[in-house]
């Protein structure tokens, strides 16, 4: 059992910073005008940098693609290549695990 908990104190000190920066990028596109011309412009994208909380590669999305109230630290975030649902089963097995400690153990619950 005390393996088990300092494994996952491990965890979370790697996974502090999940969200880690938001830039701008300045994408250049072409459309037609009616007389046939190509006329260029500018759109900006508003892009996030995230580590995956399953693999922890650095990986990048696009804030339109998110729900703002996941743009935190609070929340886990998964990257393109990893299996989200496999992952949220993964943290909800290791929570039920810390939930039914027995009440007289005798681990310091701020060490969790
Ligand atoms: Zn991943």
């Amino acid at each position: 059992m005390n393996i088990f908990i300092c494994n996952f104190y491990k965890l979370n000190v790697v996974n502090t910073y999940m969200f880690i920066n938001e830039s701008v990028e300045k994408k250049l596109y072409y459309r037609k005008s009616k007389l046939g011309n190509e006329h260029q412009y500018f759109r900006n994208t508003r892009v996030l940098t995230l580590r995956c909380d399953n693999c922890n590669i650095i990986f990048q999305r696009q804030r339109k693609d998110m729900d703002p109230n996941r743009i935190n630290n609070n929340v886990f975030h998964v990257c393109g290549d990893c299996d989200a649902k496999r992952f949220a089963q993964k943290k909800g097995q290791q929570w039920k695990n810390i939930w039914s400690l027995p009440a007289s153990s005798d681990l310091d619950i701020s060490k969790l």
